[in-house]
């Protein structure tokens, strides 16, 4: 035979491979399922841990649990614990694998039990099968068919497991990068398997500003309210200076990245809370409320900008609209708190690793592979900030608009297919 019709046959022989482990990748996604990995708390990491810690070295990998001791949320009760496996087979580059393992709250809604795993025409159903251990479980076998297929290939696989994803990852990737597993020296190429639809390649994230604001009145009774300051009317103002300057305003700005879905092309702000005055009762509780002017009312925003917009400009932005309020209404005050800020992230899309899985993509299904940004962030920032390494690409089985909705699910053929690009991507970066 020739050396491409053997590689081809090679090819053929993955495919095989993976096409066989069908029975496999369901268990594995339902006994991951099977774990309530819910943040917050931050639940059962170790045990996730554990299990995917004896399924990795019974494949031949190296493993290494990782407490994130001290991060937000660590504690005796709920642990914060990451698992790096690691696959060498001599000198060359390495390929690593990221995928979280908690999940958000349950909700409402569900027609499943979101912890069941049931399998039902072909999908998965349960929390975290979306978004994101359908792409765990896909990475896996890819990985284990890649190595039983190219045992001669040159590198090193690595697949993480890292808590917190859900809450900023402060506990899971951005320790692990600080502690240098995501160096450039040690890993050249990074795939995080999020949802972002199996033909599609994510290059990177738009930022996001997260602050509370808070406006003061003063308290005064209510039949009197003149007598006081109310700081719920204070905060009315605001909102409608939202309404009427910043919302028109942001809607304006376009980026260059290719975000989906279209409406997060623009800068958008949510007004994720709001509470002025007495505080709520408890669902028992049968009193009346008693008459007072409030003054303290906050709101929190939740603001996510552009790879073209500076976070400065976004801060001043908004404090700009509240310092200008004080001209129109004379008592009004307000303090500003920033909770988080995480700056936009953008791979170059002629990276070795997006223009792997693109080609891939193209090899397997047959069609031109997109290339999007999320309108969300993920993991991928602390992976490019704090580890330094630009070659990372998100590429997962998942439908993107179902994370983190009730009936979330991963279909099985979706995780044959992108395992079987994460595979072939493997043996263009690694044979
Ligand atoms: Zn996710």
């Amino acid at each position: 035979m020739t050396k491409t019709a053997t590689h081809n046959a090679r090819l053929n022989a993955l495919h095989t491979a993976i096409h066989a482990r069908r029975d496999d990748l369901i268990s594995l996604t339902q006994n991951l399922i099977r774990i309530p990995t819910l943040n917050p708390p931050g639940a059962l990491y170790r045990e996730i841990c554990d299990y995917l810690d004896r399924r990795l070295r019974a494949s031949g990998f190296q493993t290494e649990l990782v407490r994130a001791h001290g991060t937000p949320g660590d504690s005796e009760k709920y642990p914060r614990w990451n698992i790096v496996a690691r696959y060498e087979s001599g000198p060359g580059d390495c390929v690593h694998f990221n995928s979280h393992i908690d999940v958000v709250e349950v909700g409402h809604g569900w027609t499943h039990d979101p912890f069941g795993g049931a399998l039902v025409d072909g999908k998965i159903y349960g929390r975290g099968a979306c978004d994101m251990k359908g792409g765990l479980a896909a990475s896996i076998i890819a990985a284990e068919a890649f190595i039983e297929t190219f045992p001669d290939f040159e590198g090193a696989i690595e697949i993480s497991g890292t808590a917190d994803e859900e809450s900023g990852g402060y506990g899971g990737v951005a320790y692990l990068a600080e502690k240098g597993f995501f160096s450039p020296a040690r890993v050249q190429h990074v795939i995080i398997p999020e949802p972002l639809n199996k033909d599609r390649v994510c290059l990177g994230h738009r930022g996001g500003w997260w602050a509370e604001i808070e406006t003061f009145g003063e308290i005064a009774h209510g039949s009197m309210p003149f007598l006081g300051d109310c700081a719920v009317r204070h905060m009315g103002a605001v909102l409608s200076k939202f309404e009427t300057d910043l919302f028109p305003a942001m809607a304006q700005r376009r980026t260059d990245m290719p975000v989906v879905p279209e409406g997060a092309r623009s800068s958008t702000m949510n007004i994720n809370s709001i509470h002025g005055g007495q505080a709520e009762q408890d669902a028992d509780f049968t009193g009346l409320p008693a008459h007072c002017v409030p003054d303290s009312c906050r709101i929190v925003i939740d603001r996510r900008f552009l790879v073209e917009e500076a976070l400065d400009d976004v801060r001043s932005e908004v404090t700009g609209i509240l310092d200008g309020l004080k001209s129109e209404r004379p008592s009004f005050e307000y303090a500003l708190r920033e909770l988080n800020y995480v700056l936009p992230s953008m791979t170059d899309r002629d990276a070795p690793v997006a223009q792997t899985v693109a080609a891939e993509i193209a090899a397997v299904m047959g069609k031109e592979a997109e290339f999007v940004a999320s309108p969300g962030t993920y993991d991928q920032k602390h992976i490019d900030r704090i580890g330094k390494l630009k070659n990372c690409v998100a590429y997962g089985p998942g439908i993107l608009e179902l994370a983190h909705k009730p009936d979330e699910y991963v279909g099985v053929d979706d995780m044959l297919e992108s395992a079987e690009v994460m595979a072939r991507s493997l043996v263009k970066l690694l044979v």
